[in-house]
């Protein structure tokens, strides 16, 4: 049977399942037979090993056995209670069973028996004889006494989530309803597959999920069925909706208007940014749309390539949308473009959430006829009313903070648009390759010319003063600095608790203890927009010395003569958030420093994170450390790919795993794109039908 067809079957089909339980399975999302069918165990309890009675070890007194029973009784008021004699088969040691008002034993229980006996004994204080009071009593017929231990001991025993009226005996017995009532699962992988990874068929993997006998059965069911799961996720990601390939095919090539546009730099463009942007004319050339990944550090120069590439397409007459995360950060990249393209010939305009009225429509008029070149916004760009004539690429700066709906809602405007996705928070090689299936990734790994790295201190808060001293010499040379904290303002009660320094009081205390004859200022999220603009305008400019800022000052600002970054209580920063802040400064051939003020509480562990980012300025060894510390799941972007919906697979267990699925599913789709060969019909079947 395919497993499809059992999602048109609700759970309430199911013998024995009522209303109640079908309301209870709906709170854990299980609705369908599949559902169920494909519910993973919470756990398993292990019965596999035998623990003969008086043989318990640990401090609990649970016994798993087999008994025979050599009398039984009754007693108690009514006789309603059942005592049995057993006698462990393996030892010859002897217990009493006491059914404590369960008169239904009688009818259970018969002398000379064999049983499972589960339970734990009870506390033997006085008693010569080892008693049970809680126990599962289970007939074990003499010829299943030949099969492997593990089957007569009660093998491995799944342990559902629960929820309403649902108990484990409920679920054990609706799940093996369920199971009667198949013959077998279709299988689901290519056979060959399955005998590459040492796979177990699908039928036989669902059936061990939830009865096997041993570990080994559980290990080999869930590898099973986590290759199955990634697989079909890699398969959805890298195929293409039919008639999505219809695209032009041409040679690689460099446009006049780009070349004009790179000579026209006031520098020269690093090795690494040549090399990408040749990755990315190649796939533009190619018939199928371009799916890349741009991964740098902060101020290697990604966004440079972005405008270059954005050239070339403006060049073959398609428009291009630029989108960044935050109103401050399209702002500043539109006054950029606004800048580079000025000369050019290209026009471009800027749309965010405050653009309204005739301004907007006006806006959308011209970018409806295509009078506008280059598009630079927030996700402003993806509301409805925003058509384009003939959107043709997609750049994404900081991509990490785009869900993965807002995303499809822009590509979906273009007729498959290039996209390029750009992050300073780079993503693990491993992990780039694997959750993101299809997308090539490009990485920038030199720096800019001339540009000195930055040096970084820990500093101990009782060295603060010498700190800012260090930082009164730079700013006396007319260099800028930025001083960052956790908080906003400083609150009472939080105050007290937390103990965090805040903009405002550090912000009073700087400008008039420490810094009294430069020019600072306040920057939080609080302000508005225009009021940030104002200041980074100012900033930029050279009227302002120094920011004291909240993390705002994170993503994207960029001014060359800033170089000193000081964050205060760094121990409550992420690494990638410390790095990001520490790349707003060594933007230029100056020398720059970043002070990481810590606390006397810090942990010993809290330490050795942030001597990470002493040791080294390479993002991608930080995001490696965060993925040590904090795991996949954790990091920035990860979290809203989807990708950590997973049933069975893991991010932490099974990068590797993912990594081969997605081999295995781009080598298929190579060579039988539409699945028509015999050899993938499973998969055709199971997609289809
Ligand atoms: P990113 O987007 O990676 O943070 P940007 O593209 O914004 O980096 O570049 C950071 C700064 O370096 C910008 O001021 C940019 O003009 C400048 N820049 C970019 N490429 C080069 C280069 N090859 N040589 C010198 N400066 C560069
Ligand atoms: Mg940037």
């Amino acid at each position: 049977m395919n497993i499809s067809e059992l999602e048109n079957k609700t759970v309430g089909e199911l013998s024995g399942v009522g209303p109640k339980s079908v309301k209870s399975y709906a709170s854990l999302g299980i609705e369908t037979i599949a559902d169920l069918v494909k519910m993973m165990p919470r756990g398993y309890e292990d019965r596999s090993h035998r623990v003969c009675i008086g043989r318990q070890t640990g401090d609990g007194l649970l016994t798993n056995t087999i008994v025979t029973v050599l009398g039984k009784s009754k007693f108690g008021k009514g006789l309603k209670s059942v005592k049995a004699v057993v006698e462990d088969m393996e030892t010859g040691v002897r217990a009493e069973i006491l059914g404590f008002n369960r008169p239904f034993l009688d009818h259970v229980i018969y002398e000379g028996c064999i049983y499972h006996l589960y339970g734990n004994q009870m506390a033997q204080d006085g008693h010569r004889i080892a008693q049970f009071s809680q126990f599962e009593l289970k007939p074990v017929r003499e010829e299943e006494l030949m099969r492997p231990d593990a089957v007569i001991n009660g093998g491995m025993l799944a342990v559902y989530s629960l929820s309403g009226n649902l108990t484990q005996n409920i679920v054990r017995r609706d799940v093996a309803n369920a199971l009667r009532n198949i013959t077998v699962i279709d299988e689901i992988l290519p056979s060959n597959l399955i005998e590459k990874y040492r796979l177990i068929d699908y039928d036989s993997a669902i059936r061990k999920m939830h009865n096997p006998l041993c570990e080994e059965d559980i290990v080999n069911s869930r590898r099973t069925l986590a290759f199955s799961e990634v697989f079909y996720m890699q398969l959805a990601s890298m195929r293409r909706p039919a008639g999505s390939d219809i695209r032009r095919s041409t040679e690689k090539r460099v446009y006049e208007q780009e070349s004009r546009f790179i000579a026209n730099l006031s520098f020269k463009l690093t090795g690494d940014q040549e090399k990408v942007l040749d990755e990315i004319r190649t796939d533009m050339s190619k018939s199928e749309s371009m799916n890349r990944l741009l991964q740098g550090d902060v101020g290697s120069g990604k966004t440079m390539v972005a405008w270059i590439s954005a050239v070339h397409v403006i060049a073959e007459g398609r428009q291009v949308a630029f989108m960044a995360p935050t109103e401050l950060l399209a702002r500043q990249h539109s006054q950029n473009a606004a800048k580079l393209f000025e000369k050019t010939g290209i026009s471009v305009a800027y749309l965010d959430g405050e653009v309204h009225g005739k301004s907007r429509q006006l806006l959308l008029e011209q970018l409806a006829k295509g009078n506008i070149n280059l598009l630079i916004g927030t996700h402003a760009l993806f509301s409805k009313d925003v058509k384009f004539s003939n959107l043709g690429y997609v750049i994404i700066d900081e991509q990490h903070r785009f869900g993965v709906e807002q995303r499809n809602a822009l590509f979906r405007k273009g007729e498959n648009p290039d996209i390029l996705l750009m992050t300073a928070t780079p993503i693990p090689r491993t992990l780039a390759l694997t959750v993101y299936g299809n997308l090539n990734v490009s990485t920038i790994k030199t720096m800019p010319a001339g540009r000195i790295p930055v040096k970084t201190f820990l500093v101990d808060s009782s060295r603060r003063q010498e700190m800012y001293r260090s930082v009164g010499v730079e700013l006396s040379r007319g260099h800028q600095a930025y001083f960052v904290y956790p908080r906003i303002e400083a609150d009472e009660e939080q105050q007290d608790s937390s103990g965090l320094r805040d903009v405002e009081t550090m912000y009073g205390y700087l400008s008039t203890r420490q810094y009294p004859q430069f020019r600072g200022a306040l920057i939080h999220s609080r302000l508005s927009d225009d009021e940030k603009i104002k200041i980074l305008n100012d900033f930029s400019e050279k009227k302002l010395d120094y920011l004291v800022a909240t993390s705002v000052v994170e993503v994207g600002l960029d001014v060359p003569e800033a170089t000193c970054m000081v964050v205060e209580h760094a121990e409550v920063f992420g690494l990638s958030a410390l790095h990001q802040l520490r790349g707003r400064v060594g933007r230029s051939s100056l020398a720059s420093w970043c002070f990481l003020v810590y606390e006397k509480n810090i942990s010993d562990d809290g330490k050795k994170r942030l001597s990470v980012l002493r040791r080294t300025n390479d993002g991608f060894e930080i995001a490696e450390e965060d993925l040590k510390i904090r795991g996949p799941g954790e990091i920035t972007g990860l979290r809203q790919s989807g990708f950590t919906n997973l049933k069975y697979a893991s991010m932490d267990r099974d990068i590797e795993m993912m990594a081969c699925a997605r081999d295995e599913v781009a080598a298929i789709l190579k060579d039988d794109p539409g699945l028509l060969s015999v050899g993938n019909s499973v998969i055709r079947q199971n997609l289809f039908t």
